[in-house]
């Protein structure tokens, strides 16, 4: 596996399996690899000749300080598990490399995904991601670019700058990888203590619950529903759950036949925000 830190270097070496007419896939991440990252990786290498891995952990997503401060970073172990899967090259950027003097983000409009969920409680975010996502793309210009659904509000609204931008990457969606007890597979997951790490994967329970539901009961019951139900949680603290339409993002009051809909979480065990969602079938 070649290592990278340098954009220059990176975009020579990609030029000569361009000329080489060689496919490349991309899996952009944050680093502190676990296997929902990997699974990613799997994919992009059945499709695509050559893979590239980034990490960068994008300091102008992150509305929180302390957050970003504590993010872990684990880039040795990191390189050890990509040396493990079929990664070709390793991106690891610092901050100067990405945004030299001016950290900043780009100012984005994607028709309104921006600002349902994560953009009501994360501010900035979307605009943050948006930002280094588009760098990284201009940088690699890859053919097929892998984001997981656990981000689902982060992969539609991908998909959406690459359909407003023109950009001529395809966008592949990828199933969420759970831990054997159902909670989501997430780097901030190591950042857990004991008993939160037992309680949570409660999250996953009772969203399976809530797909069960959904046949049977109306949109406001299962809201009520689970409200309940995590009020009898106290290590674990509820921020938003909503039943979404899965194109608009928005939330659904009432189920129409002819929409697919989504139900979103996100939710604090003590320090850390977890989020996690479900397909849901009418
Ligand atoms: P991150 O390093 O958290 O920014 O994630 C990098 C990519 O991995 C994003 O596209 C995430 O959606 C994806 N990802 C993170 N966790 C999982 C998971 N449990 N299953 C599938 N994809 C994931």
């Amino acid at each position: 596996m070649k290592i990278f830190n340098n954009k220059k270097d990176l975009k020579d070496c990609l030029l000569e399996y361009k000329r080489n007419k060689k496919t490349i896939g991309f899996v952009p991440t944050m680093g502190a690899l676990h296997e929902g990252h990997l699974s990613l990786i799997e994919k992009a290498a059945q499709k695509n000749e050559i893979v590239v891995v980034s990490i960068f952990v994008n300091p102008t997503q992150f509305d929180n300080v302390e957050d970003l401060k504590k993010y872990p970073k684990t880039i040795e172990n990191d390189i050890k598990l990509l040396t493990s899967v079929s990664c070709d090259i390793l991106f690891s950027p610092s901050v100067e490399e990405i945004y030299s003097a001016n950290i900043i983000s780009e100012k984005f409009d994607f028709d309104g995904l921006e600002h349902q969920m994560e953009g009501k409680f994360r501010d900035g975010h979307f605009d943050g991601v948006g930002t280094v996502v588009k760098t990284l793309f201009e940088i690699v210009e890859p053919n097929k670019a892998y984001f997981g659904q656990k981000d689902f509000q982060q992969l539609q609204i991908i998909k959406k700058m690459v359909e407003k931008h023109h950009l001529k990457v395809k966008i592949k969606g990828c199933p969420i990888y759970r831990e054997e007890d159902g909670l989501a597979m997430s780097s901030r997951n190591t950042r857990l203590s004991t008993e939160h790490r037992e309680i949570a994967p409660f999250i996953h329970k009772t969203l399976r619950k809530v797909q069960k539901k959904f046949s049977t009961k109306s949109i406001s019951e299962i809201n009520k529903w689970l409200e309940n139900q995590f009020k009898k949680q106290p290590l674990l603290k509820l921020e938003y759950f909503t039943i979404a339409d899965e194109k608009t993002l928005k939330t659904a009051k009432n189920k129409e036949s002819n929409k697919q809909y989504r139900a979103f979480i996100a939710v604090f065990a003590g320090e850390i925000r977890l989020i996690d969602n479900i397909r849901l079938k009418n």
